[in-house]
């Protein structure tokens, strides 16, 4: 059994009734899953959502991370238990973990340590159903479009240009494109695909939608393709619009669970920060900020991905604003960042530590001018880091006069976090003038996309395959010009070359395909060579994952 694992298995948590209680929920607005997981009732949210928001909130970020992450979300939990310690309301808001990465590289997303979510395993694996239901109501319209093709196509579709394709919460890159329809005459053969859960214009909905009403109207408005005579063809065409939003019904409720140190956590929500939005729903948010005195929440990856989402679509479509924004780092990344191998980060070496600095000052930079959110910068400290090495990152930030808090939290949980939870604190005071979105609704959607190639990721020019000037054209003609842009690019560089480390300036941003997520309210910008539905590594860490003969799970979950 991991470490982690064995620490979630041997903690005590308390019934979820208690949590919920601790921040005055009633009981009747639960709805159990167990002992220690709950979804909290629409009744009971709507009264609460007619209250005005009391806490503060902070965006959890990063630098440019190594494969296996930098401590984000271990981080985020760390700094509510750290709230907690000093006698604050602190409430966690976090991703729903995916099973792709679960399987996959990264592992599970229930932090690690003293720094953790439990139950570990039941979040990490199905959790309460949502991207099951996710799934379902994804693959139900992408099923009535080859049904309709089936009996007769009355609609006109022009089966070449349906852009809905099918969804699956495993990484599994033999379904990246397919053909369907092979098993009858009748049926309209042609190719499709399939991509991640996580990054279901579905998922985005879900996370982005304020009500029932919202959800609906959302889904109506999904575009699956085009018909024959041009016009675009929506999911409310199809009828479909009702028995997804059927399905999402329970799966739009936040879940709530705990941490460690019982403190509240909302999970809820998981769109990739590369492929999608990056951040958990506004829901949760939305909840957690009326019934907690700080609110701490994590956006995908590094400040240029989900921390510029987070702002630029999460923000303007919800209204919510940052107080502060905690800036996770780890000598390891830095180090990488320096040109070290992912092999050796456990050595000490200060020459490469300095030579991945730019990193860290470059994602200072959009947070704190470019993005305007008053920042932090936590070293998420590993066993293996020197003193003199952090002894140089510590100087080093104290002569730029960057606030600094070096994390204990995976060692010693909450306390481990209380340094950082009160330069949060100080930091949050700041008066917040320079809050800033990186482009206007009116810019055109190329003005868009250079504002942030030239402003966040630094690119000295823009580039576009013809397919994607085309969609360009069409979305603007089609009146969607003014959608906020959803960029997917990797998370290993600010350019689309995931090997350009550091902090690289006058690369060319390629934009490889650009599609509207009308549903969503965004546009969705392809970068380079990005996969919606990720592959699984050649040792992957399913591999290593069982049961014993009472059912109890094993392994690196
Ligand atoms: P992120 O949210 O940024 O992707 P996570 O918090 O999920 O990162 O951490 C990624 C992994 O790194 C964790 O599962 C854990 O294995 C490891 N990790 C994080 N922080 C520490 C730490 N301080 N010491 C040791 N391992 C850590
Ligand atoms: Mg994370």
């Amino acid at each position: 059994m991991s470490p982690d694992l064995k620490i979630a298995r041997e903690s005590n948590p308390s019934a979820i009734e208690e949590i919920a209680n601790n921040l005055s929920i009633p009981r009747n607005a639960l709805e159990l899953y167990g002992a220690f997981k709950a979804k909290l009732s629409w009744d009971y949210l709507k009264e609460l959502f007619s209250q005005p928001k009391r806490g503060k909130l902070i965006l959890v970020t990063a630098t440019t991370p190594t494969p296996a992450g930098e401590g984000k979300t271990t981080t985020a939990i760390g700094l509510t238990d750290g709230l907690n310690r000093l006698g604050q309301k602190a409430i966690l808001c976090l991703r729903e973990p995916s099973m792709g990465p679960v399987f996959g590289v990264k592992g599970a997303a229930t932090g690690s340590g003293l720094a953790q979510l439990i139950p570990r395993e039941d979040i990490n694996l199905h959790f309460t159903g949502d991207f099951a239901a996710i799934a379902a109501a994804h693959n139900l319209l992408a099923a009535l479009i080859d049904n309709h093709l089936y009996h007769g196509n009355f609609l006109g579709i022009d089966p070449r240009r349906i852009s809905w394709g099918r969804v699956l919460d495993i990484n599994d890159r033999a379904l990246r494109s397919i053909l369907v329809g092979l098993e009858s005459k009748k049926s309209f053969q042609r190719f499709s695909f399939f991509d991640i859960v996580a990054a279901s214009e579905l998922m985005a909905i879900l996370c982005l939608s304020q009500s029932y009403n919202d959800l609906r109207q959302r889904l109506a408005n999904i575009s699956v393709g085009k018909r024959w005579d041009n016009k675009k063809i929506t999911a409310e065409d199809l009828e479909a619009a009702g028995a997804m939003s059927a399905l999402l019904v329970h799966a739009f409720k936040p879940n709530l669970v705990q941490t460690l140190e019982h403190n509240p956590a909302f999970v809820h929500g998981g769109p990739f920060g590369n492929i999608a939005h990056g951040c958990s729903s506004v829901v949760s948010l939305n909840t957690a900020l009326r019934l907690g005195d700080w609110v701490v929440t994590e956006a995908g990856f590094g400040s240029d991905l989900g921390g510029e989402k987070f702002v630029n679509i999460v923000c303007r479509q919800s209204g919510l604003k940052p107080d502060c924004a905690v800036i996770v780092t780890t000598l390891r990344a830095l180090k990488f960042h320096g040109g070290m191998d992912l092999e050796c980060l456990s050595q000490k070496d200060v020459d490469s530590l300095e030579k991945g600095f730019p990193n860290l000052l470059r994602h200072i930079q959009i947070v704190e001018e470019t993005l305007g959110i008053p920042a932090v910068v936590a070293l998420n400290r590993f066993l293996t880091d020197s003193e003199e090495e952090i002894n140089w990152l510590e100087k080093m930030l104290s002569s730029f006069k960057h606030p600094f808090a070096i994390c204990d939290h995976w060692a010693q949980g909450g306390s481990g976090a209380v340094e950082l939870a009160k330069r949060v604190m100080e930091r949050s005071q700041q008066a917040q003038h320079d809050f800033n979105f990186t482009y206007r609704d009116n810019d055109s959607i190329i003005e868009k996309i250079e504002k942030i190639a030239f402003n966040i990721y630094k690119a000295g020019s823009i580039s576009l395959h013809s397919h994607a000037q085309e969609e360009i054209n069409n979305i603007e003609q089609e009146g969607l010009g003014q959608l906020p842009l959803c960029m997917a690019k990797t998370q290993y560089s600010f350019s689309v070359d995931p090997q350009l480390k550091g902090a690289p300036q006058g690369h060319d941003l390629f934009v490889r395909d650009v599609r509207v997520a009308a549903g969503a309210k965004y546009i969705l910008v392809l970068c380079g060579e990005i996969y919606t539905m990720p592959g699984l590594p050649k040792i992957p860490a399913s591999g290593s994952i069982d049961i014993d003969s009472d059912g109890n799970i094993l392994g690196t979950i």
